[in-house]
């Protein structure tokens, strides 16, 4: 017992419902609003993206939400998912720390995006939606997208960032594999795609522009195409809340309860899910773990972005929503983290942060690689780039801990693995990454890049 390793759950105990953190959270939604008018939103103007069971989870107030049975079926797949204790890690750093994680990397597609891609679909399946449309990135939410669909059998059209296309054939293979179309962006098929190639021919394409032609295919579909987005949005945090609710169960086997909980954060939902149950035993419990966010030095947006209103994207096409925010037409460097260059944050966790209820720290990534190679070193499993930053702050945690002698309980969400990100990898290794610092100007031009709103009193 004392040398265990692996904290495993049955499937009885796979969660039958989301937590959601908008039922305990001390603070107050801000309005979202729409890009054309400035004014809030309403069902209406969301209703030409998404299927109406989603819109009203996006704005549900119950502390639970069941989880389908349709959907547990499907995530016991990959779930529950392990928890580990990183014993090896632990013995490499000589800390008296205990580091656990949590590894999403089982699921099918690799990462825990299949965690909110397979509830999305199965929503919009039993809405009457015909096909999907999404963007990706990195690759992760496309491919979890496209199992998704692939298992309710509804087509998907994918709009991949055409750099990322580039660099990752082997992401592009495996989305086709799962039966869904993709195309590198900006494409032709879409208005907004045809001006950005028109102005410049052979644009590397943007996450931003990506959701613009994405978006607009299913605006314009006369309502049997939705849109999909794999972060940011409150339901997709609420899914991925399934992470945090096995964790505590884990760590109660393991008979340890979390000091600290990381994850990295691009547009939030990997690190609510596993941190959103453990706030709510912070804020009707009495627990008092810290709750600690991860980004890259590069997209700094909650440790030195600015918290107010801004665009969803840069096209100005996705709502207006209150967030902390490097500006939507901020440029991001070109760092090997695909998934945490968006310019925004989460809402919902922007306002938790706002509040102090959990913490935020920035960092480089060069200290990202070297952290995820001592990772796989030592516990064998290579890391997404993203997940990489828990890693990175983990350690730095348990190195603290080494330095005062104290016994800190650490947990760390591992969102994904980096078996598509191996260019990365050979590119740290042989010494040619880059290492990123955002200079103060970017910074300080935030505010004046943002949208005039006026709230109604
Ligand atoms: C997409 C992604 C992230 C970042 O997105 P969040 O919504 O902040 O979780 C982190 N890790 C992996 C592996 C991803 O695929």
């Amino acid at each position: 017992m004392s040398d265990q390793i692996r904290f495993l759950l049955n499937d009885t105990d796979l969660p039958r419902a989301w937590y959601n953190i908008n039922a305990d959270s001390p603070v107050a939604p801000a309005p979202v609003l729409n890009p054309a008018t400035k004014e809030p939103v309403t069902p209406d103007d969301l209703a030409v993206l998404f299927p109406m069971n989603i819109i009203e989870q996006e704005v549900a107030t119950d502390r639970y939400i069941d989880i389908p049975e349709e959907v547990r079926e499907i995530y016991k797949l990959w779930r529950p998912t392990p928890l580990m204790r990183a014993r090896r890690l632990e013995k490499a750093l000589g800390t008296p720390a205990h580091i656990y994680y949590k590894y999403e990397g089982v699921s099918p597609s690799g990462s825990h995006k299949s965690n909110s891609a397979v509830p999305q679909a199965y929503y919009n399946k039993i809405a009457g939606t015909r096909a999907m449309t999404t963007e990706t990135g990195a690759g992760q939410w496309g491919t979890a997208l496209a199992m998704a669909c692939q298992f309710f059998e509804m087509d998907l059209e994918v709009y991949m960032v055409r750099v990322s296309y580039n660099q990752k054939p082997y992401r592009r293979n495996l989305i086709e594999t799962y039966g869904a179309r993709i195309f590198a962006s900006p494409t032709n098929r879409t208005s907004v795609g045809r001006a950005a190639l028109a102005q410049v021919p052979d644009n590397p394409g943007s996450l931003g522009l990506a959701i613009s032609e994405a978006a607009e295919v299913a605006a314009l579909s006369g309502g049997h195409k939705k849109y999909g987005l794999g972060s940011v949005l409150n339901h997709v945090l609420l899914h991925q809340t399934v992470i945090g609710e096995e964790a505590l169960k884990q760590m109660d086997l393991a008979g340890e309860y979390p000091d600290v909980v990381i994850g990295c954060v691009g547009g939030g939902s990997n690190f609510s899910g596993i941190a959103f149950p453990f706030l709510r035993e912070n804020l009707r419990n009495g627990q008092r773990t810290r709750l600690l966010a991860v980004e890259p030095a590069a997209t700094p947006s909650m440790t030195r972005g600015v918290y107010a209103f801004d665009y969803g994207d840069s096209a100005q096409m996705a709502p207006i929503v209150k967030m902390y925010t490097l500006g939507h037409d901020f440029i991001p460097p070109s760092i090997h983290a695909g998934g945490l260059r968006y310019h925004g944050m989460s809402p919902i966790l922007s306002g938790l942060y706002n509040a102090g209820l959990i913490e935020a720290t920035a960092v480089r990534q060069l200290d990202v690689f070297e952290a995820a190679v001592q990772f796989t070193r030592t516990e064998g499993i290579l890391p997404a780039p993203e997940s990489a930053h828990a890693i990175r702050t983990a350690i730095d945690e348990a190195l603290q801990a080494k330095e005062t002698g104290e016994k800190k309980v650490i947990l760390f969400n591992l969102s994904g693995h980096g078996h598509f990100d191996l260019s990365a990898y050979s590119s740290y290794l042989s010494g040619q990454l880059e290492d990123d610092a955002l200079p103060e100007a970017e910074i300080t031009a935030i505010p004046e890049r943002l949208p005039q709103v006026s709230l109604p009193a």
